[in-house]
């Protein structure tokens, strides 16, 4: 049941990565989704599907590349990178591309790419979240440039992950950005204690937790020893009844994989609930539809996938 549910929803997952529109703003999500799944996945067919589909779209994500040059500022460089990383890992090189990208990441200070430098500041908790306008803000405003709507802050947790998954696909795609993995999660400590589910910050909290798991697990590659995140373990294990209540597949989705990538197995009651939630709430296309935007539906299918499948640990 769980493997047809997988299918499905990859299904809907290659659908998506053919509309245009959605492509061209969520390559950075959807080529890294497509590759995982083609290289992590125990059943066979799964990461044959995923492997064709993605090779497609890195081919096509090529192509687009050399039709229209783009205009890669300090947001879209990064997207651009994870979508590089995955090109390449899926068997579609680009020299062009990647010197491209070389030099517009040189351009930028740590602080213009990841909101702040881990080098040399704390977290900080004054960096906006976009505006309802469209509008990126820049660090401490608190009303809107454009059309003075009240900003809110993004929570550090919001923002160390952010730093996080950044500095993790420049180092795998082999660009040295100033601030590297290790300085970012040498600020990891300043993020404990973990939130009470109460917390504004709580969900920020489960995601900057579950990328702590990928990003050491190489998404999910290897199992990690239980031992090593003992405090992370236990942290996802209580957030999971908690992300059911909330009936949130995406936040279901990661939890499960973070927990199967360190260390618990299939039998565990919390992964059979997690999992009975998810398929569920899968719907006729493939969707677990928690989300409205489109990126939220990109999203949720790749975590409901990740939530619900079987993994080839190395
Ligand atoms: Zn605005």
């Amino acid at each position: 049941m769980r493997l047809s549910a997988v299918h499905r929803a990859l299904q809907l997952l290659r659908r998506l990565a053919n509309r245009k529109s959605t492509f061209a703003r969520y390559s950075g999500h959807l080529l890294p989704a497509f590759y995982f799944i083609a290289t992590t996945s125990r059943d066979a067919a799964l990461r044959q599907s995923a492997l064709s589909a993605g090779r497609e779209r890195a081919r096509y994500w090529k192509q687009q590349w050399y039709r229209k040059p783009r205009r890669l500022d300090a947001g879209t460089v990064l997207d651009e990178i994870g979508a590089g990383y995955a090109a390449e890992q899926l068997g579609i090189p680009h020299r062009r591309i990647r010197r491209d990208l070389e030099a517009a990441i040189a351009r930028y200070s740590p602080r213009e790419l990841l909101g702040f430098d881990p080098v040399s500041e704390p977290i900080p908790r004054n960096i906006p979240e976009d505006c309802e306008c469209g509008l990126v803000n820049e660090r401490g405003r608190r009303r809107c440039r454009k059309c003075r709507r009240r900003l809110t802050a993004r929570s550090r947790y919001e923002v160390w992950y952010y730093a996080l998954i950044s500095v993790y696909f420049c180092g795998r795609y082999g660009l040295r950005l100033p601030a590297s993995y290790a300085d970012v999660m040498k600020l990891l400590p300043t993020l404990r204690p973990y939130p009470r589910s109460r917390a504004r910050c709580y969900r920020d909290a489960i995601y900057a937790v579950t990328h702590i798991v990928y990003t050491l697990n190489d998404y999910n590659r290897s199992r990690l020893p239980a031992r090593l995140l003992r405090r992370e373990r236990a942290f996802l294990k209580a957030s999971l009844p908690w992300a059911i209540r909330q009936g949130e597949p995406d936040t279901v989705g990661e939890i499960l994989d973070s927990l199967a990538g360190c260390g618990c197995t299939d039998t565990n009651p919390l992964m059979v609930r997690g999992r009975e939630f998810l398929i569920g709430r899968q719907c006729q296309d493939g969707g677990c539809g928690d989300e409205d935007d489109e990126y939220g539906r990109c999203h949720s299918v790749w975590t409901c996938i990740d939530g619900l499948r079987d993994y080839r640990w190395r």
